[in-house]
């Protein structure tokens, strides 16, 4: 599966005890990231994370063209709700292309847990059949 992790400044220690904690699950699937969060995943935890550009540079919105070409499989982003961000307007279009493209996306600790539990026991594994329908229509 290619799974997305995004986490606001705030969130970034949440999200590196996240992936320390589940990295035996992570290290079985492709990883992606905005820049910052990817740099910390990989310090954290030795995991190679496809790094885009930072958040407010432009990342949610790079993997946001990943959503819209059927290419990511999960997104966790960890949102900080209690700071204004700088690319509120690109995190929008990122959670409403989830909803168009009927991708799971869990926005904090608790929904990742259960993701990440449903990803171990393979019900993810939808996504490889709507992946590959999308790859006939091509
Ligand atoms: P960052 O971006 O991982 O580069 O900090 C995350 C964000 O703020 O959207």
């Amino acid at each position: 599966m290619n799974i997305a992790l995004i986490a606001h400044d705030k969130k970034k220690q949440d999200m590196i005890n996240f992936t320390v904690a589940y990295r035996p699950v992570l290290k079985e699937h492709s990883l992606y990231a905005t820049g910052t969060t990817g740099l910390k995943i990989e310090e954290a935890t030795g995991l190679s994370v496809f790094r885009f550009q930072s958040g407010p540079l432009g990342g949610d919105q790079q993997i946001g063209a990943m959503i819209a070409d059927n290419k990511m499989d999960l997104i966790i982003f960890f949102k900080d709700p209690l700071t204004a961000q700088p690319h509120e307007p690109d995190i929008a279009a990122l959670i409403r292309l989830c909803d168009v493209y009927q991708i799971p996306l869990a926005s904090n600790m608790a929904s990742a847990e259960l993701f990440i539990h449903a990803l171990e026991r393979g019900d993810f594994q939808w996504r490889h059949v709507v992946r590959s329908k999308g790859e006939d229509l091509k």
